[in-house]
């Protein structure tokens, strides 16, 4: 079972299965099998987190434990506590999540959507998709703490369209001595803001967003544009010091949106609000306010007009990483779980003994085990492909909520406790079946990308009717 220190079993079963001293145990008649087929077939307790690791390229297998490390000192400690922080006022971070944020800085887990001297990414992760690390990263985060780890993981999806832009004086401008700052332990966070009140899937799906009226409007001035309107549901809007804020330009529409990168020191721009909200609450999400915000032109990421492209763009790659967070509540569902049962007595037997238990137990594995292999290959694709990502999206997603909901009917009321950790993941999983496209509108981005070949399909099955 996953990280687990189980005893060792030999002379002793749990209930339906032999002991591995037995005759009849695997271990033992592998034992009997030569060398040769052995070396085929394994039949040894392994940890599968080491298996995966293994199973990795050298330079992620690496990044992968780097990761893992990094949440095990920074993250595991406040885990609990970071979640039960007093719900605090817009543009500040409880002391404790901000040293968090200065660690994950100076680990270079702010900058590392670009490789070194640019970022700090290690040249040997160049050669794979730059989406697989961060994949990498929102598990091993996510598995210890959902608040934490979107706190730390938002910025990615701030920083990625200035990446996805393409323009080099752009990253240079505003990325480069963002990523620098973080790297000293000032962590200078990037936001991502699509959102507005009167539109969420809207602004995700092109068949909501032909009719939509954009509620952000940037009006051409001398130099630059002035941007009003209000972004919601902003992942660390509150504390970003850096927000690209998706608008129209005025009097257009949708197809006019242009991606601005927004310095939460403009004058015009407020954190109006943060959301006192389920889950992942160590992370804010704020509703800001642009009041006639000047930005200069060199603040325009990509074309004007190219905003949706841009948009579409980044969702289609973080669609992955979000795919993976919601892993990593599975992972650390199933864990407790599972300690749970090794722990636990039930008619003077461990739970573990009972083998319905032990079901839902290999069904957890399982699940999360499958939905891991679901985004390793979506995120191995050199190019992001927007029904590969959306299908992962929502597919992991249900995965981590089914898990995390069995997790919680094997604990029955000892899951119900802040301190077993699983209605913390249970509370952070289901935030993913929601942000980055609801799971309906992942579903229909599948469709979406397959519409082409359905049409030729309907048109073929029109002629054919026709013809006969
Ligand atoms: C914790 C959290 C963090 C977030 N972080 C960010 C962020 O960093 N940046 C940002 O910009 N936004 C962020 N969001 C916003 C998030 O992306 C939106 O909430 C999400 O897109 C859903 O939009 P909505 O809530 O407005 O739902 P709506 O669009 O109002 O949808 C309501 C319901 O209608 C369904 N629906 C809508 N259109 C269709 C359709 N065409 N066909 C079928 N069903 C449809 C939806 O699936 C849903 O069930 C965040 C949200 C949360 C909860």
């Amino acid at each position: 079972m996953a990280d687990l220190d189980l005893p060792a079993s030999a002379g002793r079963a749990l209930d339906g299965h032999v002991g591995a001293t037995s005759a009849l145990s695997p271990q033992r008649a592998f034992e009997r099998l030569s060398r040769a087929v052995r070396s085929l077939v394994r039949y040894e307790p392994s940890d599968p987190w080491e298996l995966d690791t293994e199973s990795l390229p050298k330079p992620l297998a690496g990044y992968r434990r780097l990761v893992r490390a990094f949440a095990a000192r920074h993250l595991r400690p406040l885990s609990l506590s970071a979640d039960l922080e007093p719900h605090e006022p817009p543009g500040r971070c409880s002391p404790a999540s901000l040293e968090v944020l200065r660690a994950a800085g100076r680990a270079g887990l702010l900058s590392d959507l670009l490789p070194r001297p640019l970022g700090s990414m290690s040249p040997g992760l160049l050669r794979y998709p730059l989406f697989f690390p961060q994949a990498l990263k929102t598990e091993e985060l996510a598995a210890v703490d959902g608040g934490l780890m979107l706190l730390i993981c938002a910025n990615g999806l701030g920083a990625a369209p200035v990446v996805l832009s393409g323009e080099l004086g752009s990253i240079r401008r505003h990325l480069l001595p963002a990523f620098r700052a973080s790297e000293r332990g000032d962590p200078h966070v990037f936001a991502f803001a699509i959102t507005e009140p009167d539109a969420g899937s809207d602004v995700e799906e092109g068949h909501g967003a032909v009719r939509y009226r954009p509620g952000v409007s940037a009006r051409r001035v001398p130099g630059g544009y002035r941007i009003r309107g209000r972004k919601c549901f902003i992942s660390g809007g509150d504390i970003a010091r850096s927000i690209v804020v998706f608008s129209a330009l005025e009097g257009e529409g949708m197809e006019s949106w242009t991606a601005f990168l927004v310095p939460n020191s403009a004058p015009g721009f407020r954190v109006a609000r943060t959301e006192l909200k389920m889950g992942m609450r160590a992370s804010g999400a704020a509703e800001i306010e642009l009041d006639e915000v000047f930005v200069p032109d060199s603040s325009v990421l990509g074309a004007l007009r190219s905003g949706w492209a841009l948009n579409r763009a980044t969702l289609n790659m973080s669609r992955i990483p979000v795919a993976a967070m919601a892993v990593g509540f599975a992972r650390a569902a199933t864990e407790e779980a599972t300690r749970f049962a090794c722990r636990f007595r039930l008619a003077g037997k461990p739970l573990a003994s009972f083998q319905e238990v032990q079901l839902a137990l290999a069904q957890m594995e399982a699940e999360t085990s499958s939905a891991r292999g679901m985004v390793w290959r979506a995120a191995a694709r050199r190019q992001a492909r927007q029904a590969e990502a959306s299908a992962a999206k929502f597919h992991c997603t249900d995965v981590a909520r089914r898990v995390c909901e069995t997790a919680m009917d094997l604990m029955s009321n000892h899951a119900t406790l802040h301190e077993n950790r699983v209605e913390k993941a249970f509370r952070d999983a289901r935030l993913t079946q929601i942000f980055e496209g609801t799971n309906q509108i992942n579903r229909l981005a599948v469709i979406e990308d397959d519409q082409e070949r359905l049409l030729d399909a309907i048109d073929a099955s029109e002629r054919a009717r026709s013809n006969a």
